[in-house]
């Protein structure tokens, strides 16, 4: 079924981007430096990408720094970052204030041309007009009056501050994203590049088009909630005789029981319900490479998504089942028992001195390396599979051979505390039903790895939020679980980020060593499981 979809997701992308030319595509990631990226941010910056690459064009990453409210020069540092984690690297990196000179002077143009004129109707009047379609009452002011409201906005007065700057569109077009917009307003705060340079700013209507024709793109591409914006996109260009730029609209992503909003995450932050911008139960591209979702998985699934054009909610299942194909084939294999409640084992027929022998750390995958797996006569395996075991069964110990379970010993709570089997090595394991991970006591010499075994829930209770819910009702009370087990000691050799399987528990990614108790802790890759890809 996945193979189909790839080729029908191919035969989508093969209608390509209109007029592209090979060698000559240039897109653009334009993100604002106001937080940290999120998944849905990746799906623009993957999908920007991979046309630059298919073309063998350009990527600019451009930071749309028109808010000098909410902007700082730290989240650029991060989005850089963010983008590493992606392996997106631009080919050049600009500013759309970098064209504050040349915006500035267009804006004049405009009004020089009668094209655009200043307005200070108050905020609630002016969206009152535009919804009934109602001209402004200085829209017919003279270029002389207009052009010296701009320049007393330009000085940050009190009175600059009162007014905007429209462009002449329509008054009551059925579209009413080209009711007149503003396209300049004033802003006393200082700017993170530009200093006190300006008090006036760009809107995002009015500086990406002219930044996009500027800089060169051939191609931008914008969520489709704003397609409605886009024949003002063309009307900028065309009023000022620019170059054409082509718009490909996407969906934004959404995901069920996840917020992308950046105001929302910021607000998780900072009441404590999260550890940071890296948490792994965070949307953040930080988060879910720390959960262990691989960049490989992000742009199969970015790709399958790319042509769509349905606003939905998907979900997560999709993405972590294809996630688990990419590492399946790669994650070396460890064995972890559960620390509380761990069953001692004696092997009659064990040996006597402890054996280590060099084992595939993936069967079907001999590159993925060697590990040692300790043999002695006294084992510990899991509670669960003590339980499960009757009397004189034959089971399985992985990578040994077959053993027959001799005496059990239970508490009055029904634990097992210890078991004796007799080794019965010319047993055969494809006649046993229960094939368990073991390990050997650990000894000074032949220490086990005490770890933690981390997993998470969704941070709200509700697949979709509506407009009018509050997030404080549905925020899921525990989300963060930890269980205690003890590790085969190769797991002493991972880096922070290794992937991996602990076999007949689930895949893994090493999160570093837990500064207060020493423990290694390791984060469950979700296997998507009920996305049944498979
Ligand atoms: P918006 O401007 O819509 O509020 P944003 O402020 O969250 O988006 P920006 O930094 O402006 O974030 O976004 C950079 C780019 O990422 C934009 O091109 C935007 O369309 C895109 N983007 C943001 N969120 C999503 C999403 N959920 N799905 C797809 N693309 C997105
Ligand atoms: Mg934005
Ligand atoms: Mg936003």
């Amino acid at each position: 079924a996945n193979k189909a979809r790839g080729t029908k997701v191919a035969a989508g992308f093969a209608l390509g981007l209109e007029g592209a030319e090979m060698g000559k595509v240039v897109t653009r990631f334009p993100p604002e430096p106001s937080g940290y990226l999120h998944i849905g941010h990746a799906k623009a910056a993957m999908l920007n990408q991979y046309f630059a690459k298919m073309y063998q064009g350009k990527l600019i990453i451009r930071f749309d720094d028109t808010n000098p409210s909410k902007e700082k020069t730290e989240f650029e540092e991060t989005i850089l970052e963010d983008l590493e984690l992606l392996e997106i690297r631009g080919d050049v990196v600009t500013h759309t204030s970098d064209y504050f000179d040349q915006l500035y002077d267009l804006a004049l143009k405009m009004i020089e041309s009668g094209k655009a004129y200043a307005d200070d109707t108050e905020r609630e009047q002016m969206q009152l007009e535009r919804r009934e379609g109602i001209a402004s009452a200085h829209r017919d002011d003279s270029v002389e009056d207009n052009l010296k409201h701009f320049a007393e906005m330009k000085t940050g007065s009190s009175e600059g501050l009162r007014w905007c700057i429209r462009a002449k569109m329509s008054v009551d077009n059925p579209n009413k994203a080209l009711r007149d917009p503003v396209i300049y307003r004033c802003n006393p705060q200082p700017h993170h590049r530009t200093g006190d340079k300006w008090k006036i700013y760009p809107t995002y209507d009015f500086a990406c088009p002219i930044v996009d024709s500027i800089e060169g793109v051939t191609h931008a591409l914008r969520t489709n909630e704003y397609r409605d914006r886009n024949p003002q996109y063309s009307w900028m260009i065309d009023a000022l005789g620019l170059r054409k730029v082509n718009i490909w609209d996407f969906s934004r992503l959404n995901f069920i029981y996840t917020l992308l909003s950046k105001r929302k995450l910021h607000e998780f932050v900072n009441n404590g319900q999260v550890r940071g911008w890296d948490d792994p139960r965070f949307p953040t591209v930080r988060g879910i490479r720390r959960r262990g979702l691989t960049v490989e998985a992000l742009r199969q699934f970015m790709l399958l998504q790319g042509p769509s054009q349905a606003i939905v909610s998907l979900e997560w299942d999709t993405i972590w089942a294809l996630n688990k194909k990419v590492i399946d084939p790669i994650a070396p294999r460890h064995w972890a028992i559960m620390e509380e409640e761990k069953v001692p084992v004696t092997i009659n027929g064990g040996p006597t001195d402890v054996e280590v022998k060099s084992l595939p750390k993936h069967k079907k995958n001999p590159a993925v390396g060697e590990k040692n797996t300790v043999y002695s006569s006294k084992i510990l395996v899991d509670q669960e599979d003590a339980k499960s075991f009757e009397d004189q069964e034959e089971i399985t110990l992985m990578d040994w051979g077959n053993a027959i379970v001799k005496s059990k010993s239970v508490d009055a709570t029904g634990t097992v505390t210890s078991i004796e089997m007799d080794l019965h090595l010319e047993g055969d394991f494809k006649k046993t039903k229960k094939k368990i991970t073991w390990l050997s006591q650990p000894t000074a010499e032949h220490p086990l790895v005490p770890v933690t075994l981390l997993d998470y829930d969704y941070l709200i209770t509700k697949k979709k939020l509506e407009e009018n819910d509050s997030v404080k009702d549905f925020i899921t009370p525990v989300t963060e679980f930890r269980q205690s087990a003890l590790a085969d000691a190769n797991v002493s050799d991972l880096s922070k980020g290794d992937y991996l399987q602990f076999e007949r528990n689930g895949y893994f990614i090493f999160d570093g060593v837990n500064k207060e108790d020493g423990r290694l802790e390791f984060i469950r890759i979700p296997d998507g499981k009920a996305a049944n890809l498979a």
